[in-house]
C-alpha cells in the first residue's frame, strides 16, 4: 500500500508566512500613518540562551514588518511580583499593543498566574487563561501563535477538516490544547494523546489529521501514520550539530503520509508571522 503513494508533499511554511509578513507590513504602514504605530513588548525574566535566541527573531521579523518590538528584560532574579506589575503596566500602556511573556521563568513564579495580567486585548500569544478560556467557549481570543499555524497550514494547503479524524499528540496549554479547541470548532473529530497514551500508535494510525507537539526526536514512525494523511510537526528539537528536527521521522513516513511540514521550515516561520499579524489587529481594533 505505502508504495502505491508516489509523494509526500511538503507542507513548506515559508510561502504562507512571506504572504503574512506582506500583509503586516501594509497593515503596519497604514496604521503608522494614521498615527498609531503598532508596537510590540516581549517581557524576559531568564538567563536562558535559547529563549534570549528566540526573542532576538522575533524582534528581527518585527522590525522587518514595521512593528516596533521593545523587549523588557528583568533578568533571571525578577520577583514574580514585579514581572506581574510589568504585564499590568504595560496592559495600560496605549502605545503597547501586543505583550508576551517568556519561558523559563524564575523560581517561584508560575506562567498561568502571570500571564492573567496581560490584558486579554493584547494578548497576542494567547496565554492569558482567559484568552484559552474564551477559545474553549467559541468566543473571540487570540489563540496561541503555534496553535494557530497549525490551522493556518492546512487551511494554505487546503486540507479539510470538518468530519475528519484529527489526532493531536500532546497537550500543553500553549500547543497540543488549543490546537485541540481550534480543530473542534473547525468540525474535526479530535483525540488528544499524551504521555500516559496506551498504545499511540493505535489512536494516531487512524488520523486523516496528525498534530504532533511533543519535543521528542523522531517519536513518530511509519506505524502511527495512516497512508495519505496530513503530518504537522510542531516540534523544534536542538540537534548536535546546532539545527532543529522535528517529533517525526521525516525519512520513515516519507511516502507514506500525504504531507509533513518540514523541521525547520514548517510550522515556526507562520507561528512568528501570525504574532506579528495578531499585534497589528490588536492595533488596528484601537485605532483612533
Ligand atoms: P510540553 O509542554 O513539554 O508538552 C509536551 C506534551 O507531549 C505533553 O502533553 C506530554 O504529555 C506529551 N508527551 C511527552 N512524551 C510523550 C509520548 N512519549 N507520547 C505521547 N505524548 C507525549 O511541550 P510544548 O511546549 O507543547 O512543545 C512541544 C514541542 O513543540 C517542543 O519540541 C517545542 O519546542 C515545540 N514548539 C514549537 C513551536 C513552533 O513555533 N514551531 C512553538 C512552541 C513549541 P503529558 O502532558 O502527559 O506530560
Amino acid at each position: 500500500m505505502t508504495s502505491q503513494l508516489a509523494t509526500t508533499t511538503v507542507v513548506s511554511g515559508t510561502g504562507l508566512a512571506r504572504d503574512l509578513r506582506a500583509e503586516v507590513t501594509s497593515a503596519a504602514a497604514d496604521l503608522t500613518a494614521a498615527g498609531n504605530p503598532p508596537q510590540l513588548a516581549v517581557v524576559v525574566a531568564t538567563a536562558d540562551e535559547s529563549t534570549a535566541w528566540y526573542v532576538r527573531s522575533i524582534r528581527g521579523a518585527a522590525t522587518k514588518t514595521g512593528i516596533r518590538c521593545s523587549v523588557v528584560d528583568l533578568g533571571p532574579d525578577a520577583p514574580p511580583s514585579r514581572i506581574g506589575a510589568t504585564l499590568s503596566a504595560l496592559s495600560a500602556d496605549p502605545e503597547v499593543h501586543g505583550i508576551m511573556l517568556q519561558t523559563p521563568l524564575p523560581d517561584g513564579a508560575r506562567f498561568a498566574d502571570l500571564t492573567a495580567s496581560i490584558s486579554p486585548e493584547k494578548d497576542v500569544d494567547g496565554a492569558n487563561p482567559v484568552s484559552l478560556g474564551r477559545l474553549g467557549a467559541g468566543l473571540t481570543a487570540f489563540a496561541p501563535a503555534t496553535a494557530a499555524a497549525v490551522l493556518a497550514l492546512l487551511d494554505h494547503y487546503e486540507v479539510p477538516l470538518a468530519g475528519r479524524h484529527a489526532v493531536v499528540v500532546g497537550r500543553s496549554t500553549v500547543v497540543g490544547k488549543p490546537a485541540a479547541q481550534l480543530l473542534l470548532r473547525r468540525d474535526a473529530t479530535v483525540t488528544v494523546c499524551h504521555r500516559h497514551t496506551s498504545d499511540l500508535a493505535e489512536h494516531t494510525a487512524r488520523a486523516d489529521v496528525l498534530v504532533v507537539a511533543v519535543g521528542r526526536t523522531g517519536l513518530i514512525t511509519a506505524e502511527h501514520v495512516r497512508p495519505g494523511a496530513m503530518v504537522i510537526d510542531v516540534g523544534t528539537n536542538p540537534t548536535d550539530d546546532g539545527g532543529l528536527a522535528g517529533d517525526v521521522d521525516a525519512a520513515a513516513v516519507s511516502g507514506l503520509a500525504g504531507g509533513l511540514t518540514p523541521v525547520p521550515g514548517g510550522v515556526g516561520p507562520v507561528t512568528t508571522a501570525l504574532l506579528l499579524r495578531h499585534t497589528v489587529e490588536s492595533a488596528a481594533r484601537r485605532s483612533p
